[in-house]
């Protein structure tokens, strides 16, 4: 299945909550969300009653948009989480976190996912001092980020490390700004997790 092209917005108002797909536009009043909070489509304003499938549905499409992951992909994730211990929604969750892109995005490399995906699909990062050109490189504890040297001196990616200072960094990373360097100190929890979803639901829909 192809990478969806469309109007991104949309994919929120779809869920029906912030996806965070479009960088700062996400934090301002232009958010698709907030002008127009309703599902797209002809009948998005009628839609009311959802059934236990939609629920189930909704659930694991949401997150796999909020991640950018393809639908193939995401199944693969749910297959792996079950092999490993712990609850399987919870290690879902954190295999997705522990994304390169994902990585960059939550040390504020990047604007949003999608432009952490381009930067890094670009050989602009590197893990433990090697080119990782993987947006889905899973990241693992005491792995170390970094900007290529040449990038450093890239404006537009220097604005981006400022525009983003501000970004709060989750307890499971730590980060050196001004050396354009991050770490990965432990696994990510599930209060880590800053996407809302109710992940026993996308258990429930594989588990059919
Ligand atoms: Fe979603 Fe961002 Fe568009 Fe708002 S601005 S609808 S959060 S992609």
């Amino acid at each position: 299945m192809a990478r969806y092209t469309g109007a991104v917005c949309r994919l929120c108002r779809r869920e029906g909550q912030k996806l965070f797909l479009k960088g700062e536009r996400c934090y301002s009043a232009k958010c698709g969300v907030i002008k127009r909070a309703y599902a797209p489509g002809q009948h998005g304003r009628g839609r009311k009653k959802v059934s236990e499938y939609g629920l189930q549905l909704r659930a694991k499409q949401s997150t796999r948009r909020f991640y950018g992951i393809l639908e193939g992909q995401f199944r693969k994730y749910y297959e792996l989480a079950e092999k490993r211990e712990g609850k399987t929604g919870e290690v879902l969750l954190a295999l997705i976190e522990s994304r390169l892109d994902n990585v960059v995005y939550r040390l504020g490399f990047a604007n949003s996912r999608a432009q952490a995906r381009q930067l890094v699909l670009h050989g602009h990062f590197l893990v433990n001092d090697k080119r990782v050109n993987i947006p889905s490189y899973l990241t693992k504890p005491s792995d170390g980020i970094s900007l290529k040297e040449k990038s450093k001196a890239n404006s537009i990616l220097k604005a981006i490390v400022e525009t983003n200072a501000s970004r709060p960094t989750p307890k499971w990373l730590e980060i050196n700004r001004e050396g354009f360097q991050g770490k990965v100190v432990s696994l990510p929890q599930r209060d880590d997790i800053e996407f809302e979803v109710e992940e026993t639901l996308i258990v429930e829909l594989y588990s059919k």
